[in-house]
């Protein structure tokens, strides 16, 4: 976030030449409305004497925004500005932006009719549309280069779309905890856990849901539990470093049966520290082992990790780190994600969700009680990447919880 020093306002220079046009705008604004915006000339003047209309009013335009940039063209440095981009239905290029900074600089005392023409001819000049939902004329959008804006189609990652497809998607290809989308949704700052449910409609789940996760596990039921069944092979892998934790994508042919249900091994991915807790400890790190059974209901299995021995498997893993973000690069070799598992393989199970966004609920976790162990060597390699990427602890609200005794 830009904040200004300056004492006084920082359009303030501005306010000579406003003066002066000011004193055209009328004059200016008839004129454009008579000859009905046509040509390159008129439609110049009348973005200077809409610009140096902003200066006069922008104090008004901006008061609910404390803090400023300097001059004009970086008005978009205001704070939030990324967290209003997403929450919008469309993105606002910049164009939008002094469309908009006109509409606000409009004098209240001008007719409302030919202002909307203005208006309208302004926004045809300046290939603004109304935005979309909206039901005043008053919010023109610019289809623009933004690159947040949804109407651009996104080139499809260059991941495996199917791995790192949205969270919770009901394509029983496209499962991922942790999407590489246009949300910027983080771990701190803005778009941190507070606001995940503001970005997006669709993440709405992250802020009303009553099931979330992680929790702090403590006071489950002990009951014999059926073992997991692992039916984990070696195989090919690729990784991909999604700008929220490094994941590794599998092949198809792994799986659990849980329930007398079968769930397909799809990806995995980290953690540091652990989100879960267990009696209110965190751990160095977690891997959580994500699959998805036919129907596409979500199956996660935790396995806590704690500094010791190196682990082989994160050691294959952390070998075959990518270079670039956002780009599921296959690794040489294969991979025995079994050997990620621990000896005593007893768990805590309750229902919860994803815990990053769209935070989706219905998934069946599985937290197993014996960490594994990983090096202090290991763990600085994830902590240079990624020093804290847990989803703050969410409230158990009454929900059972079942161990094996
Ligand atoms: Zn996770």
């Amino acid at each position: 976030m830009y904040r200004p020093i300056f004492p006084r306002h920082p359009l303030a220079f501005l306010s000579p030449i406003s003066r002066t046009a000011g004193n055209c705008r009328h004059a200016l604004q008839r004129l454009a409305a008579r000859m009905g915006v046509t040509g390159l000339f008129p439609v110049s003047l009348l973005a200077i004497g809409a610009l140096a209309a902003l200066a006069m009013v922008a104090p008004d335009a901006r008061a609910n925004e404390p803090a400023s940039a300097p001059a004009p063209k970086e008005a978009k440095a205001e704070p939030k500005a990324e967290t209003r981009t997403e929450a919008r239905p469309a993105a606002t290029a910049q164009k939008g932006e002094k469309a908009e900074k006109a509409e606000k600089a409009e004098p209240a005392d001008a007719p409302p009719e030919a202002m909307d023409r203005l208006r309208e001819k302004l926004a045809q000049r300046l290939g603004a549309v109304r935005a979309p939902g909206s039901k005043s004329p008053n919010d023109l959008q610019v289809a623009g280069k933004n690159p947040e804006a949804p109407q651009v189609p996104r080139p499809a990652a260059k991941a495996k779309p199917a791995r790192a497809g949205a969270d919770g998607a009901l394509d029983p290809h496209a499962v991922a905890l942790h999407p590489a989308g246009p949300a910027h949704w983080a771990y701190n700052g803005a778009g941190g856990p507070d606001t995940w449910a503001s970005l997006k409609p669709e993440f709405a789940a992250c802020g009303t849901g009553q099931r979330q996760s992680p929790i702090d596990i403590r006071d489950g039921i002990q009951v014999q539990m059926p073992a997991i069944q692992f039916d984990y092979k070696p195989s090919g892998f690729s990784v991909i470093d999604n700008g929220h934790t490094v994941q590794v994508n599998l092949p198809a042919g792994s799986g659990i049966t849980v329930n007398n249900r079968r769930y397909d091994l799809l990806q995995f991915h980290f953690h540091r520290p652990s989100e879960e807790r267990i009696n209110g400890k965190p751990f160095d790190m977690v891997v959580h082992l994500v699959h998805k059974d036919p129907e596409g209901k979500l199956a996660v299995v935790a396995v806590l990790l704690e500094r010791g021995s190196a682990q082989p498997v994160v050691q294959a893993v952390w070998n075959a780190l990518p270079l670039e973000k956002n780009e599921d690069t296959p690794a040489p070799g294969s991979l025995d994600v079994s050997q990620l598992l621990p000896k005593d393989q007893r768990f805590y199970t309750y229902m919860g969700s994803l815990t990053t966004p769209p935070c989706s609920e219905g998934v069946l976790w599985m937290v197993m009680k014996q960490p594994v162990q990983l090096s202090v060597d290991q763990l600085n390699i994830f902590s240079r990447m990624y020093p804290m990427n847990a989803r703050p602890i969410q409230p158990s609200a009454g929900r059972m919880i079942k161990e094996s005794s």
